[in-house]
């Protein structure tokens, strides 16, 4: 079984601050540092961290060396990572304040400049024990979903960011939504009716998280482990990553739920992103 990854891969520029700033005021930022981030990214290192064979479909500049390296290093198959000329890597702009807040400016960049054309041939090699991840953060959503849908694939949707087009297009391909509250609530407002997906992903922070089983109607209910959050950016990706991984290796919803609240617990405790998420060991561990 092999998890694909059709996901963003930003280089984040990580600012912290007292407080973010207000429209038209000026701060000063303690630090800045560089890592790596993008949701497709983010994701991607989880599922490997977790112990998936994981394959990222993504788009760079032919710049920016160290973020592929960064990948491969976490286990990561990079060779279908396309590499586009005069075109640069998408990148964010993460204002941290001191209790761990956030707000983020993303340039997608290459992440946006994917072709159904170049991605083909990965599309073909999609097996029906695997799973497809994919986040609103890339072009070619629903050729993918439909590619991985037709060999009856499972695939797993972060709606985020929430965008309803987006959304309603890939749903009828889609398995699983993942979700936070607040893009819950914007699905629940515009589409109050039935879901046409076998189930929901909902992480509620601080709360912890949920999934839906909307064939039997049944919720399985994860509450957050207690720790002290000093950056909760990723905390989602990482939620979803170790999410899928642990159903691409069989677990049962309240395993897989348990694994993903315990690496998202450890994470929301280290600054950064992807270079946050845990090893399966140390959840393990975490969780012992
Ligand atoms: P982001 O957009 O920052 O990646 P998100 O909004 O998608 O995050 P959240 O719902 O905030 O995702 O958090 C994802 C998961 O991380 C939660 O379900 C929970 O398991 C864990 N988590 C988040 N905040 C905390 C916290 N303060 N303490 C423990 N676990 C947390």
């Amino acid at each position: 079984m092999a998890i694909w990854n059709l996901g963003s891969i930003n280089i984040d520029h990580i600012y912290r601050l007292d407080h973010l700033p207000d429209a038209g005021e000026t701060i000063s930022a303690q630090e800045v540092t560089q890592g790596l981030g993008g949701k497709g990214a983010n994701q991607s290192v989880a599922t490997a961290r977790a112990g998936a064979q994981t394959c990222h479909l993504g788009a760079m500049g032919t710049g920016d060396q160290w973020v592929i390296d960064r990948l491969a290093a976490s286990g990561i198959c990079t060779g279908n990572i396309l590499r586009l000329d005069r075109t640069a890597t998408g990148h964010a702009i993460i204002l941290l304040d001191a209790q761990g807040e956030n707000s983020i400016i993303i340039h997608p960049g290459a992440n946006r400049m994917l072709t159904k054309a170049a991605l083909q041939s990965c599309f073909d090699r999609i097996k029906p024990q695997d799973s497809l991840l994919i986040q609103n953060e890339t072009n070619c959503q629903v050729e993918a979903a439909k590619a991985a849908k037709r060999v009856g694939a499972r695939v797993i949707y972060s709606a985020a960011p929430f965008e309803i087009g987006p959304l309603r297009a890939i749903m009828p391909h889609a398995d699983i939504l993942a979700m936070n509250a607040g893009e819950a609530a914007q699905l629940f407002a515009e589409i109050p009716g039935d879901l046409p997906v076998e189930g929901l992903l909902i992480t509620l922070g601080g709360e912890g998280a949920e999934y839906r089983d909307l064939r039997t109607g049944q919720t399985y209910r994860q509450p957050a482990f207690p720790v002290r959050a000093v950056d909760t950016t990723g905390a989602g990706d990482t939620f979803a990553g170790y999410f899928a991984a642990a159903l691409d290796r069989g677990d049962t919803i309240p395993d897989a739920l348990r694994l993903a609240a315990g690496a998202a617990a450890l994470q929301v405790t280290r600054y950064g992103a992807s270079d946050a998420i845990p090893m399966l060991e140390e959840v393990v561990g975490f969780l012992a």
